[in-house]
């Protein structure tokens, strides 16, 4: 078995061979810190995570770089508009920097709830002028820049490449120009690697062409190959981002990289689709973006990662209520499965010696790995390794409905729902009584009906207690009397 990638650059999936053998450098664009993060940030941020996490279990040495943007980016997503941490900034009151350390920390709060792998580096841009500097003047040397009224823009006719990662050919983007393009560029399409501060901008550096600003595409190219190198010497193997990023960002990383170093910038670029809500494209001006602080309150961030890994990275996700709740049940029944299996493990240690080993109560658990890894090396097909789930929660509910279990392979049963549940998936934590949906464990609160039952029939009240078994039968719990006391299952 071997994993495949989509590529975007060549459109296709590929089988995935590391630079390096035994080694991956995963670069991802991180947020630009100037406000909650929603649940787009989400969806590529947990669909990066399980990529990380896939990819150190098959025993890679798995190097994640993600950076924080604080300065650079503009408000148009390109060379024009405001700086958005400094818009922001002023329309708070605060000093760029607050804004960026509020928001940086706003945004791992997120992440940590959504039990996301943080970054093994997670550098800034404003802390790596220098790096940047350095990447505009090799370009220069090289003739792929060009210094005008103190800016530097990347000369695109020079990168006869340029245009290969979202394919737009070059004298497409001449014709799809916006009438205003600014007068120092050279053609429409050259992009700013450095800008003169105006009058009034705060973030600003010392430069060798006054005092300025790095351009947003050139902080990505700049931490990515400081940490994750450059080939022979390393290199990156995976880089990541939304596929709005594909162009003009992505574009231009690769060909201010590939121009600096004459080395292949990246070997796989991997894009996540966006989220949709009811159908909806999700943005500001729209007014429907979700932040997920709001969301956090209605649903538990272990169902919000769930519902994610529910849809391929690659598909758009749509929010909706409806869909969210669906994915609330759904990681319940995966839940009880489990709480049942350790419930009944915990029952037989007790009863040491007496384990039930029958004819019949085999589960074909290597079939079931095997086919939840044929998922994920199917270009990190998350739907259906969580479809394999469910299809080994059926076959353990038959186990434990019949009786015919055996603490072994119940053991290795929980085993397996902690390797692949929760060390890929990362769905399925260690104490899952502890991540209920509902914050209460209903387990403990079945235990609990179940004792006030027991009480009930100790005082003869049969009425109440066959109303509370009723009761609970139809909630789909079925409870059966035994010489050792009372016990649960679920019904289905
Ligand atoms: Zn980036």
């Amino acid at each position: 078995m071997s994993l495949y990638i989509y590529n975007t650059l060549t459109r296709r999936k590929e089988e995935f061979k590391p630079l390096v053998e035994g080694r991956v450098g995963i670069y991802v664009c991180g947020p630009t810190v100037y406000g909650h993060s929603h649940i787009g940030h989400a969806k590529s941020y947990v669909s990066f995570d399980v990529i990380v996490r896939y990819l150190r279990y098959l025993g890679y040495k798995t190097l994640y770089v993600q950076n924080i943007t604080d300065v650079g980016h503009l408000t148009d997503d390109a060379d024009e508009g405001e700086d958005k941490i400094e818009k922001q900034s002023k329309k708070d009151r605060i000093h760029p920097m607050q804004v960026v350390e509020m928001y940086t920390r706003s945004y791992f709060e997120d992440m940590d709830a959504l039990g996301i792998v943080r970054p093994d580096i997670s550098p800034r841009a404003t802390g790596h002028i220098i790096e940047q500097i350095e990447i505009v003047q090799a370009l220069m040397k090289k003739g792929f820049a060009y210094e005008k009224n103190n800016s530097v823009y990347f000369d695109v006719t020079k990168f006869k490449e340029y245009g290969k990662l979202s394919r737009r050919p070059l004298d497409e983007m001449e014709a799809g120009a916006r009438v205003e393009v600014n007068p120092e560029k050279k053609h429409p399409a050259d992009f700013a690697l450095w800008k003169k501060a105006e009058a009034g901008h705060i973030m600003q550096w010392q430069s060798p062409w006054g005092m300025g600003f790095p351009g947003w595409h050139l902080e990505c190219s700049a931490m990515s190959m400081k940490y994750l190198g450059v080939p022979p010497n390393g290199g990156i193997d995976i880089h990541g981002g939304g596929m709005e990023n594909q162009f003009p960002h992505h574009e231009c990383e690769i060909a201010q990289s590939e121009c600096a170093t004459g080395e292949q910038f990246v070997k796989y670029w991997i894009h996540n689709n966006m989220v949709t809500v009811g159908g909806q494209k999700m943005g500001k001006s729209l007014g429907n973006v979700i932040n997920l602080k709001d969301a956090f309150k209605k649903y538990s961030p272990l169902v919000v990662r769930f519902f994610i890994l529910q849809s391929h990275y690659r598909s758009t996700l749509d929010f909706t209520d409806e869909a969210l709740e669906g994915a609330a049940k759904g990681l319940e029944k995966l839940f009880n499965t489990v709480r049942n299996v350790r419930a009944e493990v915990l029952k037989m240690q007790k009863n040491d010696g007496e384990l039930k080993i029958e004819d019949g109560s085999f589960i074909d658990l290597v079939g079931f790995k095997k086919a939840f890894f044929e998922a994920m090396d199917d270009d990190f097909n998350t739907p259906q390794a969580i479809g394999i789930l469910f299809d080994l929660n059926r076959e353990v509910n038959t186990i434990l409905a019949s009786s015919k279990t055996d603490i072994k392979i119940l053991q290795d049963v929980d085993a397996l729902y902690n390797e692949l549940g929760g060390m890929v998936l990362g769905i399925m934590p260690a104490h899952v009584e502890a991540q209920s949906s509902t914050g209460v464990s209903q387990n403990d609160l079945i235990q609990f009906i179940i004792e006030l039952r027991t009480e009930a029939r100790t005082q003869k009240l049969w009425a109440m207690s066959d109303k509370i078994r009723d009761g609970l039968a139809k909630l789909g719990i079925i409870i059966e009397d035994k010489k050792d006391g009372t016990s649960w299952r679920r019904s289905g």
